[in-house]
């Protein structure tokens, strides 16, 4: 069997070490003579799984208890509806900053329960840039800002935390365990699980629990945060298989060294692949170098008619999925915690071999 290198944006390499315990462990999970797929949520064994997750997830991010950790289902598109649903009124002004296409769902979502006031937008470039703190036209009264610290499909990312009186909510989405964060400073994070948690199907929300038990009536149950929170998650059937594969990605993220260790490989990854782009001569990634994605690096051809070769002869390679979105074209390498280092020295590899070839 030969595993290839995984570049996609999601659903996203996972860690071999945790595919191969999982192996290990899938028809009789730790001598119980049953999958964890099998396991009924409320058995003593599954509890334990979803507890011993919840408390390796807190521990990578120092996540006080002053938080909720909710194991939700419906992606982070859920989400883009039940953050207004949940802390904002009807008439109440929410903020938002448009830095790409998923911002710009969350707004649209958004914009069908409250009143959006978008605080700032780099779409005049094209969302190659973080619009200046400095810039954002805030509101007075606003219930949240919400922003989306790594946009995937652009490569945007922040290396800075906004300041807000209000709740600041983030779309953690593509960014979330790459890095240590200050969980503090945030009212909400979300992200869907699918890239560097665990597979698809699993939603991480981390609620500071003031924030909670404000939902409006209409509020579907499950999209009710206060009803997660009392019930543990388990107010109905959760995706019992996707909790226990995203711990056992935890036990491996602590085994690795935490979010500390991680940044260090995931910056020395990027930076790589960034050095490599910008001094070929070939291939280009157009956002500004402050604002560069460590998880999410798009890059474009010298010629795009070259792109289905290049996608082609990286998939003889055994590199997969570097095609990019849909919406911007080009490549994408999306370069996650379980992406090792081999897998992007193997992507430089190849591109220099095409870019000789080629050029
Ligand atoms: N936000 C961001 C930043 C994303 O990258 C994605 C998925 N690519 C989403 C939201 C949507 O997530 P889901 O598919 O889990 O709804």
């Amino acid at each position: 069997m030969a595993r290839c290198y995984n570049f996609c944006a999601g659903p996203a390499a996972m860690p071999e070490a945790v595919l191969r315990q999982a192996k290990e462990e899938l028809m009789d999970w730790r001598g119980r003579g049953l999958s964890v797929m099998e396991m009924s949520h409320r058995s003593d064994e599954m509890v334990s799984i979803a507890t011993e997750a919840e408390a390796d997830f807190r521990e990578l991010l120092g996540i006080s208890d002053d938080y909720a950790v909710l194991f939700l289902q419906g992606g982070a598109s859920s989400q883009f509806a039940a953050i207004p649903l949940n802390l904002a009124e009807e008439n109440s002004v929410v903020d938002y900053v448009n830095t790409g296409q998923w911002s710009k769902k969350a707004i649209k979502e958004a914009s069908r329960y409250a009143k959006v006031n978008v605080a700032a937008s780099s779409e005049d470039t094209n969302f190659t840039t973080i619009p200046a703190f400095d810039s954002w036209q805030l509101s007075d009264n606003a219930a949240y800002l919400h922003y989306t610290p790594n946009e995937t499909i652009g490569g945007v990312e922040y290396f800075w935390t906004p300041e807000s009186r209000a709740p600041l909510v983030a779309d953690m989405s593509s960014t979330i365990l790459s890095r240590p964060i200050d969980v503090d400073k945030f009212g909400l994070i979300y992200a869907g699980a699918q890239k560097n948690i665990g597979p698809a199907g699993l939603t991480i929300v981390v609620v500071r629990k003031d924030l909670l038990g404000k939902a409006r009536a209409i509020t579907p149950t499950m999209l009710n945060y206060q009803t997660a929170a009392e019930n543990d998650s388990m107010y109905n059937t959760p995706p019992t298989m996707a909790w226990y594969l995203s711990g056992l990605v935890f036990k491996w993220l602590k085994a690795q060294g935490g979010l500390q260790s991680m940044e260090v490989i995931n910056r020395r990854k990027a930076e790589k692949l960034y050095a490599y782009i910008d001094g070929s001569g070939f291939y280009s990634n157009p956002v500004e170098v402050a604002s560069r994605s460590l998880m999410n690096i798009p890059f474009v051809l010298a010629d795009a008619k070259l792109d289905k070769a290049f996608l082609q002869g990286a998939d003889d390679a055994g590199l997969l999925n570097l095609k990019g979105h849909r919406s911007v074209g080009g490549m994408r390498a999306s370069v996650y915690n379980a992406v090792p280092e081999e897998a992007v020295d193997a992507l430089i590899d190849y591109m220099k071999d095409f870019a000789r070839e080629n050029g």
